[in-house]
């Protein structure tokens, strides 16, 4: 069971523990009663907003070690960027390292779309990372997420010719619509081991390589965006992508799709 899961069972265990109190030993005080369910209501947001608890569905966010051949998962969300992205292509080239990209459905369109076939064609994974990238997601109906994962999904498919069933929440958050959306659609959740935290216009680049250097292991899976949701700023991975790279190299960590690193070992 995962750490999330156990949480939500407890406090759910503790709620209607104080409950049936109540009803065989006299209400509780207001306070306890309003305490409990502002505990329960936190336990469910933090289920909500952070993945890697996987209280709601099973995320996977980390390959297994293999100490022979180690390797991890660069990923990239928020794209495609036409400023972006090409010198992202161009440094995994460089380094003849592979990733994966998560990419925003509505974005897959002219030469866009053509930046994803270059980068399906180098050998990198496509994911879906929803098609509007709609920041209420997760407060949103089953048919709704439906059909925007459709949506995503189809766009994927035309610009690559496969399928993809890597999926990334838009803004990473889950719940159970969204994981039993994912499960209908054949959809692996991914979540990431080490982030940057260099989704913002205001992200530092010193701290994001330290953050992502310092986070480098075997079965990692590394969060960085190569494009902005709205590219209204300038994501300062791809400027710290040749260092992060260049760490790699120096440890012996391989950069794999992140298919390639949850595939299971035969
Ligand atoms: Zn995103």
């Amino acid at each position: 069971m995962t750490p999330g899961r156990a949480l939500l069972y407890a406090t759910s265990v503790g709620a209607i523990g104080l409950g049936v109190r109540s009803v065989t030993r006299g209400a509780v005080p207001v306070e306890v009663a309003a305490g409990a369910v502002v505990a329960f209501a936190s336990v469910v947001m933090a289920g909500v907003v952070e993945p890697r608890l996987g209280m709601f569905a099973d995320v996977v966010n980390r390959g297994e070690p293999r100490p022979d051949a180690p390797r991890l998962a660069l990923t990239f969300d928020d794209g495609p960027s036409l400023e972006h992205t090409p010198r992202v292509l161009d440094a995994l080239a460089a380094a003849g390292a592979r990733a994966t990209f998560f990419v925003i459905g509505r974005k897959l369109e002219g030469e866009r779309a053509r930046l994803v076939r270059r980068a399906h064609d180098e050998g990198h994974a496509i994911g879906c990372h929803g098609h509007a990238h709609d920041r209420l997601f997760a407060l949103r109906s089953a048919r709704r997420v439906r059909d925007d994962l459709k949506t995503a999904l189809a766009a994927i498919a035309d610009v690559t010719g496969s399928a993809t069933s890597l999926f990334r929440p838009p803004i990473g958050h889950t719940n159970p619509t969204i994981a039993s959306v994912a499960e209908e659609l054949d959809l692996d959740i991914i979540g990431f081991s080490v982030r940057g935290y260099d989704g913002t216009a205001r992200a530092d680049e010193a701290k994001v390589r330290a953050r992502l250097i310092s986070g480098l292991a075997d079965g990692a899976i590394a969060l960085l965006h190569d494009g902005a949701e709205r590219d209204d700023f300038t994501p300062v991975a791809p400027a710290i992508l040749p260092d992060v790279l260049g760490a790699m190299r120096d440890a012996g960590i391989a950069g794999v799709t992140v298919s390639e690193l949850i595939a299971p070992v035969d």
